[in-house]
């Protein structure tokens, strides 16, 4: 009987050493908490930088909006500010709808098609493609993503809609709506995607007929999310491609390393160098303010501020976002 209880009470402490040595590792409720409302207070002040205004629609967003989300591998969710309001995705979909490409069509096919090597130039860059023998040169500029929007597998530009938008909402754990007027107001005016789709065709870089791969590419810049969703969708990433909050395994954990990899070298256009120097994180910006970045195999972390560098990169979000790295200590070159 005795030695009986004696076995239950071991196993059961072995039991607790193990569980919480698993987790030894990781930061407390507290730590985080604490800095990213650190984050917010030292930034929500700096009103450097300017919204977009090429598409007319951004312009009038509200520049204060301010919101830090921090989610874990677990699926808790850490939140600070304006986390529930919306801004348009732009350009951190470009992340996503590679990755539907290299679940369709394989990691070499987007290395060859589409490219994963920094292009040095502006996300929208017309000579950036000439100079790189009629290639897009990586999935995260505008030429790339266009490409990529054109090989999601589908027979017309409604099923590619479809299975676009359905894709990142299974990352953000729930259904992503569209933005109607930043959509209307950029597919009004996106001559010069349409003549980059053009260019890409002329070089037999396309899947799909170009002017309606920019449309769909356009309308998946559209959708509004959140800073948490954009946190959700980092942790997916950062959890080898299942969603902890659903539980969902949205891509093949053989792809995520590689996605990752694209969005260290290329994530931020021509400032991916200054940003990866600093934080050494995998990230991924957007015009409408948003910045992802993945602690791999760790956190997910989404932030919104409208107001843009002269890059295109939200200012208060990477500042934030270099702060809760640095003093999380995250840095993934640094564990
Ligand atoms: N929809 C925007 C464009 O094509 C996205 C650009 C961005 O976020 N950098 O210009």
């Amino acid at each position: 009987m005795n030695f009986k209880l004696v076995h239950v009470f071991l196993s059961l402490t072995l039991l607790v050493v193990f569980t919480s040595s698993s987790y030894a590792n990781e930061l407390s409720k507290e730590q985080i908490n604490k800095v990213l409302k650190e984050a917010y207070n030292k930034y929500k002040g700096d009103m450097g930088g300017k919204n977009a205004d090429y598409i007319k629609a951004l312009d009038i967003v509200d520049p204060t909006i301010f919101g830090i989300t921090f989610v874990d591998t677990h699926g808790n969710i850490y939140e600070y500010g304006d986390t529930k309001q919306v801004v348009s995705i732009q350009s951190i979909s470009k992340v996503f709808t590679a990755a539907l490409v290299m679940s369709e069509h394989g990691a070499k096919f987007v290395q060859e098609k589409i490219g994963v090597n920094a292009t040095g130039a502006a996300f929208n860059s017309i000579i950036a493609i000439e100079q790189h023998g009629g290639s897009a040169s990586n999935p995260f500029v505008n030429a790339g993503a266009i490409q990529s929007t054109s090989w999601v597998k589908a027979k017309d530009s409604k099923e590619r809609w479809i299975k676009i938008s359905a894709n990142m909402s299974a990352y953000a754990g729930r259904n992503l709506t569209l933005n109607e007027p930043v959509y209307v107001s950029e597919v009004n005016d996106n001559k010069r995607n349409q003549a980059i789709s053009k260019i890409l065709d002329a070089y037999g870089r396309m899947g799909s007929d170009p002017l309606e791969a920019t449309t769909v590419y356009t309308k998946q810049c559209s959708l509004n999310v959140s800073s948490k969703d954009l946190a959700v969708m980092g942790a997916t990433l950062a959890n080898h491609g299942k969603n902890p909050v659903t539980n969902t395994q949205v891509i093949n954990a053989k792809y995520t390393p590689k996605i990752m990899a694209v969005m260290a070298t290329a994530g931020l256009y021509d400032n991916a160098g200054d940003w990866l120097y600093d934080t050494g994180a995998p990230a991924k910006s957007g015009v409408g303010g948003g910045i992802l970045a993945v602690i791999p195999g760790k956190y997910g972390i989404g932030i919104v501020s409208p107001p843009l560098d002269k890059y295109g990169n939200s200012v208060r979000a990477q500042l934030a976002a270099k702060y809760i790295i640095e003093k999380l200590n995250l840095n993934p070159f640094a564990q």
